[in-house]
């Protein structure tokens, strides 16, 4: 089978950083799994459709043409790759997120991103639920106040506003969220490396990651 790399954790821990440089090292494909739900969620923001009606979500899901290549996202061939990082946007996904019928519908989609030569997925459940058979599964973590300056300065790169006090709070919020669904739960599979990058550069990171990946 086509080797994947998994690496899982709480939102704006570095896994989409971490993930692209890993895989840019390697060769490989990337799947940002939030942004198949960002997709999704903001696709019903834009079709006004309820994001806590599964069977709508999972028509919406059924229709459109979501399109996720090496970093970029469409949605019926529109570009949303900036429209999906926005605070509104993300609440959205953390909500539907909690749907499992809503999950479920986008499990195929995940899983054709397994290309040749291999497949680095980041995402909460990519070690557990979309590829259990990953070869390496790593749960990637830091500390509150560096995940928030972290998207700050993403949003800030990105010509977004952002209040980094409010930018905690939400964080704060949507992890909760992300433990405390019943489906697909944001936690290290039993078998996932933990990786605390509060300390840590960005390369320290991404040379752990492509040690163990060769070892
Ligand atoms: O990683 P990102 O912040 O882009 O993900 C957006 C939201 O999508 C998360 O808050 C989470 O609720 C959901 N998500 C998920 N499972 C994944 C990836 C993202 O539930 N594999």
């Amino acid at each position: 089978p086509v080797p994947v790399v998994a690496i899982d954790g709480p939102s704006a821990s570095g896994k989409g950083t971490v993930a692209a440089r890993v895989a840019a090292a390697l060769g490989w494909h990337t799947l940002d799994s939030g942004a198949v739900y960002r997709a999704l969620a903001w696709l019903a923001l834009e079709k006004g459709v309820a994001l806590d009606d599964p069977a709508a979500l999972v028509a919406l899901a059924g229709t459109a043409r979501l399109e996720f290549r090496d970093g970029g996202v469409a949605v019926n061939g529109v570009d949303v790759g900036d429209a999906i990082r926005t605070e509104a946007v993300s609440c959205a996904a953390s909500r539907i997120a909690t749907l499992p019928a809503v999950r479920d519908a986008l499990l195929a989609l995940q899983r054709a991103s397994r290309r040749r030569p291999g497949l680095v997925a980041d995402g909460r459940d990519m070690g557990s639920v979309v590829f259990p058979d990953a070869c390496v599964k790593v749960f990637l973590t830091a500390s509150p106040e560096v995940r928030a300056e972290r998207r700050y300065k993403q949003l800030i790169a990105k010509g977004f506003n952002a209040n980094i006090d409010q930018l905690r709070r939400e964080l704060a919020a949507r992890d909760a969220q992300d433990r405390a669904r019943a489906v697909a739960p944001l936690q290290a599979a039993p078998d996932a490396r933990q990786l605390d990058t509060t300390a840590m550069t960005i390369d320290e990171a991404v040379a752990t990651v492509l040690e163990w990946v060769r070892t």
